[in-house]
Formats: structure tokens, sequence, C-alpha cells
């Protein structure tokens, strides 16, 4: 119990490290590119902010969420998604004051829902995002959907494909709403527990249970019920995603998990071997910022889950070689050999090389094993021969061929050794 990470926790161990950081790095140039800011909020929110934002009626209020008491009596709620936390930081800072668009991301954000585990769902995970406030425009919706693939293509994922549907706004989805209920009020027994649950809370959620997806096929679409408004959003949303080159289909039956949805809804998907998973999320959300206090403002973003991409990279082969961990071993003997080795590490080090030298004080021999099994390119050693002479040898571990070098050479000589 004691040395074990609870259940649906994962540790990320540095022999991957290289992966998330290169997921981390790709979402950073890519928003880069486009303009978007970083923003980091807490880890932990008011009960209030989710119940609110996300929606009571949610299944991620209504079961997932990670709530406690602190000492001063409060309610605290471990942040279950991304958007609303952003969108609280938003209005409390006016950053509505700002030139709009005010475009940002977050990388590698924890979410904590209490979540039944299984492959690819955690109930901690982290996401790359991005939430974009004050653009009304379908262009923003398809710029981000493109910059989602960017990032999912930077990091090798193959075989993407984006679903969008519309589930439009509080004035036409009422009727499509009541056109469901009714469709599914003869179903009910037929549908699952949780299905029977959500049918007055959140209708429209049963159209994404995974166990009852297929006795469903033929109920009321979204897209028929679109109000005119939602209608030119979701008509223009293609327009942009046919110009930007973006394949899609059309999937009436995604309705996304969270209340605060409006128009555009998205989800990135990447087959594997038994069915898909997606491995991002997104729409837009017009009416949160409002719903919260703030200034009416539109809000269109999405959450990319981490370690579903780092899941999908592995099952599909990416073999992403680790870099070897130094450019330069310094194995020395004896202590004023020692001294000297230390000193030369810094200078490396500050040159750019990555440089490091034996803690452990291990003979000679065992010097060199442990740089072979670190895969150091060059061993420099050091010795009191070297030491009186001013002079050190330089090991290339690749070829294994030594050279007597001058002291005050090395660096450039191992410089240049790493420019070629
Ligand atoms: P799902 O349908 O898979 O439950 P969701 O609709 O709950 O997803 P979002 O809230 O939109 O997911 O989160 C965005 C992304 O975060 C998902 O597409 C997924 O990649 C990732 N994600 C969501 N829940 C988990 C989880 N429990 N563990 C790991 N990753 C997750
Ligand atoms: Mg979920």
């Amino acid at each position: 119990m004691l040395t074990q990470a609870p259940k649906g926790t994962q540790d990320m161990l540095p022999s991957d490290a290289h992966r998330w950081q290169k997921i981390e790095a790709a979402m950073r140039s890519v928003c880069a590119l486009a303009g978007y800011r970083e923003i980091r909020t807490p880890m932990f929110e008011h009960t209030e902010l989710f119940a609110r934002g996300v929606g009571d009626g949610t299944d991620v209020v209504q079961k997932e969420m990670y709530t406690f008491e602190d000492k001063g009596g409060r309610s605290i709620t471990l942040k279950p998604e991304g958007t609303a936390g952003v969108a609280r930081a938003f209005i409390e800072h006016h950053l509505f004051a700002e030139p709009l668009p005010c475009k940002l991301y977050y990388v590698s954000c924890p979410n904590f829902r209490y979540e039944k585990p299984q492959a690819g769902r955690l109930r901690q995970f982290h996401q790359n995002g991005v939430e974009v406030f004050g653009a009304k425009d379908a262009s923003v919706d398809a710029e981000i959907i493109a910059l989602a693939l960017d990032v999912l293509r930077a990091c090798g994922i193959e075989g993407l494909s984006v679903r969008i549907n519309s589930i439009g706004c509080p004035q036409c989805r009422g009727a499509y709403q009541a056109a469901l209920k009714e469709y599914l009020a003869g179903k009910l027994d037929s549908l699952c527990k949780t299905c029977n649950e959500r049918f007055e809370r959140n209708p429209l959620r049963i159209l994404d249970c995974k166990e009852d997806v297929h006795k469903l096929t033929d109920a009321p679409e979204m897209l028929d019920y679109l109000c005119e408004d939602c209608r030119a959003h979701f008509a223009a949303l293609r327009e942009y995603l046919d110009a930007l080159g973006v394949a899609y289909s059309v999937d009436p039956r995604i309705v996304r998990g969270l209340d605060y949805y409006t128009k555009t809804v998205f989800e990135i998907v990447t087959p594997t071997e038994d069915g898909e998973l997606t491995v991002c999320g997104g729409g837009r959300y017009d009416g949160l910022i409002e719903q919260l206090g703030g200034p009416a403002t539109p809000g269109v973003g999405f959450g990319m889950g981490v370690e579903r991409m780092l899941l999908v990279q592995q099952m599909q082969g990416a073999s992403e070689d680790e870099a070897p961990l130094y450019d330069v071993f310094v194995a020395t003997m004896g202590q004023a050999a020692r001294l000297e080795g230390m000193k030369l590490v810094r200078e490396l080090r500050e040159n750019g090389l990555r440089a490091d030298i034996d803690h452990a004080c291990r003979s000679m021999k065992a010097q060199f094993k442990y740089a072979g099994k670190a895969a150091a390119k060059n061993v420099v050693v050091i010795g009191g021969d070297e030491l009186e002479k001013g002079v050190v040898k330089l090991r290339d571990m690749e070829n294994s061929v030594e050279a007597e070098v001058a002291r005050d050479k090395i660096i450039e000589i191992l410089l240049e050794m790493k420019g070629e």
C-alpha cells in the first residue's frame, strides 16, 4: 500500500520524460505560432465554479469530482477539466478589457476525475488545451481544430479523424431536447441504469453512452433543430475547415459531457485495436463567461489528453529514442584530479555540453562502465600524469579511440565534435 500509487494515477518516469517533453514542446510551438499565450490556473477551485460552469446535471459534477472541505470550511474541488478555471481567471483579472480575442493555452495541466480506471482513463490525467475568448466567428472554431491536428501530427500520431457536430444554443436546444425525450421515453427499459438517471437531468448525454449507442440509431438529430444563427455558424465552420483542407465528418452523436457547450462540438479520434480512442475534445461555450458573472463573451476551446497521446504513440509503435544523457563523462583518479575534474565539468556545462563526473567514489574501471551504461559519447580522463602535463585523455566511446589533448583545448575540441 505504502509503495503503491493510488488507483487511477500514474507515475511519469524519467525514462519516458523525453516523450511527454516532446508533446509539451509541440503544443507550445504550435500555439506560439498562432498567437496563443500560456496561462496556468490553480489545481483546485471553489466547488461552486464547477457546479455552475460545468453544470450540475453533468456526470462530471454528479459523480466524478474530488471534492473536500478545507480547514476553513470551504468546499474545494480538484479541477476536473480546464475551461472553468481559465474562464474564472479571465473574468477575475479583467482580461476582457484587453484586445480580444484573448487566445490562451495550457500545457500538461493536471485534471482529476473519480472514474473507473481502465486503459486511457485515469483519475489524475493531464491535458493540453486552448481557450479563445471574444471571437464569435466560426473561423476560430476551425483554427483550433486545425491547431489540435498540428499538435497531434507533430507528435507522430497517425490515423486521426475529426468529428464535428452542433448542439445548438439555449434557444433551439429546448425543442430538440423535448423531441429527444419523447423518442427516449419509450425506450427507457432497454437503456442502461446510468442513462435512465440521465433521462431527466441530461438527456443529450444519453446519445454519448458507450453501452447504448447501437440502440439509438434512429434518434432525432440536433442538426435538424438548429435555429438560423446556429445553422449559419455550422455552415461557416464547414466552409472554413474545407478552406483549410481539414478533412472531417459530421457526427450527430457527439454531444460532449459538459453543460457549457453551445453550437460547435468536436472530437478527434484515432483507431486502436479495440475500437477508437478520443485524444481531443472541444467546442464552443458562448454562454459560459456570462453565466459565471462576467460580461457576455463568446468562447471556444479544446482539451487534449496527454496520457492518451502517449498511449496512442505506444500502440502505434512510435520509437522515439531517448537522447544520450551525456556528451562527456569525466573520469578522474586521485583527489587533485577530481578537483580539476569538477572544474572541467562546470566549464563543459557552461559551454552547453552535457557533462557529469562520478559522485559515487568508483574505481576508474567502474567509472568507465558507468559512462558506457549512460551512453556517454566521450570520456575525458584526468589522472596525476595528465595533471602534471596539463593535458587530458579524450576517449571517443563510439569509435574506441583515445588521444591526448591539451587541457585548454578540450572544450573547443568537444564542441567541434558535437557540432559535426
Ligand atoms: P471521454 O468521452 O473519453 O470520457 P470526455 O468527454 O470526458 O472524454 P473531455 O472532458 O472533453 O473528455 O476531456 C478532453 C480529453 O481529455 C479527452 O478527449 C481525453 O483525451 C482526455 N481525458 C478525459 N478524461 C480522461 C481520463 N479520465 N483519463 C485520461 N484522459 C482523459
Ligand atoms: Mg468522460
